[in-house]
């Protein structure tokens, strides 16, 4: 059976990293946030800057007139594939298309949930200038409304996914049943059609040069860390969030687990989000268009 692969989680949680990573393969196709050009919500999101490079992508040229509802079924037989994988991350859009998805019962469906321990997150806001940790534990909140949507996943520890590249994502696709080689994590070697997310593996796809995920503390940080494990310690929401996460995380999981019995639901918050898209969609967010000025400009 054909496979949908969903790698969901908070930003910079290297859902897009794990995406490219998977459809470096012949058989493999990654769409990026696919979600955002059927559902747009900011101004770069009405017109496909592919990561091929190319514009207008002649991939994407045809693909874009197909429906949400029959994006992956398309995609997998037009370009004849086994498996897509989609980082669209927004839980309106997955739990939608798992609910879709699993009615059909055409393919299989596995969720990925990418996640960083608290001071791994915080460390990825606290250098950008945010050290607010009301917003790291925010963040968190992200995998509460998914385990309430009761969504079927797997959680993978972003710091041990770059840890052992190799050993990691040969894990992650024996889990998925999907091919690995040695080497597989060296996505930037194919040809993507690959749509918005992370922009630093984006950009890597063209520089096609190794980049070293691991992201070192500062020694300014590190003196820091003491305090802020105690106050993520300290908090019952966040830890039993993250206990959730652990006891699904691969290492701790010998295979992929079942459907629940009760299947995905549409939990309140997903009105709210779903009437906040319709709202976007009239009035996107203004961003930059960043993948203009350096990827067809640049590259093309
Ligand atoms: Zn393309």
């Amino acid at each position: 059976m054909k496979r949908v692969i969903f790698t969901n989680g908070t930003a910079r949680c290297g859902s897009t990293l794990v995406d490219l990573i998977l459809g470096n393969d012949p058989r493999g196709f990654s769409l990026g946030e696919v979600s955002s050009w059927f559902r747009p919500w900011r101004t770069t999101h009405f017109d496909i800057k592919c990561g091929c490079g190319v514009y207008p992508c002649p991939v994407w040229h045809e693909l874009k007139k197909v429906g949400e509802e029959d994006l992956y079924s398309e995609i997998l037989d037009r370009l004849d594939v086994d498996f897509v994988v989609d980082s669209s991350k927004r839980l309106t859009w997955v739990i939608d298309q798992n609910i879709r998805l699993m009615s059909a019962g055409r393919h299989q469906v596995f969720n990925l949930f990418l996640y960083k321990d608290p001071v791994s997150l915080h460390y990825s806001h606290w250098k950008r200038g945010h050290t607010d940790v009301a917003r790291t534990t925010r963040e968190y909140h992200y995998y509460d409304r998914a385990i309430s949507a009761r969504l079927p996943f797997v959680a993978v520890n972003y710091d041990w996914l770059v840890s052992n590249m190799d050993d990691s994502v040969r894990r992650l696709c024996g889990l998925l049943g999907i091919p690995h080689w040695e080497g597989k994590h060296c996505f930037w070697k194919k040809q993507h059609h690959h749509l918005w997310g992370s922009f630093g593996p984006r950009k890597q796809l063209f520089e096609k040069n190794p980049s070293n995920y691991r992201e070192g503390f500062s020694d300014e940080y590190r003196r820091l860390i003491p305090g802020y494990e105690k106050m993520f310690g300290e908090d019952p929401d966040l830890q039993g969030t993250l206990k959730f996460l652990q006891d699904r995380d691969i290492r701790n999981l010998g295979q992929y687990p079942e459907h629940g019995r009760l299947g995905v639901r549409r939990p309140v918050f997903y009105y709210r989000q779903r009437i906040r898209d319709f709202r976007l969609r009239l009035f996107p967010q203004w961003a930059a268009d960043r993948e203009a000025a350096t990827i067809r400009d640049r590259y093309v």
